[in-house]
């Protein structure tokens, strides 16, 4: 099959036949499908993410009937702020300053960006990479560790180590709270009056300031 990605003015997202574009892939549990030329309606079985690089491609469908990778030409330029330029022996695709970032060629009238191997190396090195517990801890966007362990379990995730960490930062900072006293215009200027003062400390750990 032609690896090739092939511009898309009409498409709404992007589409592949090939899962294996995909470097992360989940399956696809919604009741969409998608529509081709002919009104015939295509079954989407996974949705993930790719990439072309530079270019990131966060959102691709796929859909293994197709015959061509499909990018839309909406999707692309919304998600790498880019302009795309459309010549009668090629195609550009440049950043905002005017740089080129990537070249496409012209293929049976249609334009496309070709797929280079190396990409497609990196990616699928990607796929096989297993995360740690922790590391689903911070995809899954840092759930309690029961909770984290009840959805590896059920979803049967690959994890690659089991140890949970004894501190997660950014937990950490999620939940310390630092309230600042109210500046206070009082002030005493003979004995007995109201007075405010710190009865503890200095604590035994600097705290995030440095502060005792
Ligand atoms: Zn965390």
């Amino acid at each position: 099959m032609d690896p090739s990605w092939y511009f898309d003015s009409g498409a709404a997202d992007h589409v592949t036949p090939d899962l294996h574009k995909l470097s992360i892939a989940n399956e696809y549990s919604g009741d969409d499908k998608l529509k081709v030329g002919n009104n015939t309606h295509l079954s989407i079985t996974h949705v993930g993410s790719s990439s072309l690089p530079p270019l990131k491609l966060p959102f691709v469908f796929v859909v293994p009937h197709l015959t061509k990778n499909l990018l839309s030409i909406s999707q692309l330029t919304r998600d790498n702020n880019v302009v795309l330029e459309f010549w009668s022996t090629h195609c550009n695709v440049k950043n905002f300053q005017g740089k080129t970032l990537l070249q496409g060629d012209i293929n049976n009238g249609l334009y496309r960006l070709p797929f280079h191997n190396k990409a497609s190396v990196s990616t699928l090195a990607f796929t096989v990479v297993r995360t740690t517990l922790h590391g689903w801890h911070q995809r899954l966007a840092h759930p309690h560790e029961t909770l984290l362990r009840r959805l590896i379990s059920f979803f049967q995730l690959p994890i690659s180590s089991n140890k949970f960490p004894d501190v997660c930062e950014p937990c950490e900072q999620g939940k310390s709270h630092h309230s600042h006293l109210p500046t206070s215009h009082v002030a005493s200027a003979k004995p007995f009056e109201l007075l405010y003062f710190d009865v503890w400390g200095p604590s035994p750990h600097l705290s995030i300031n440095g502060n005792r």
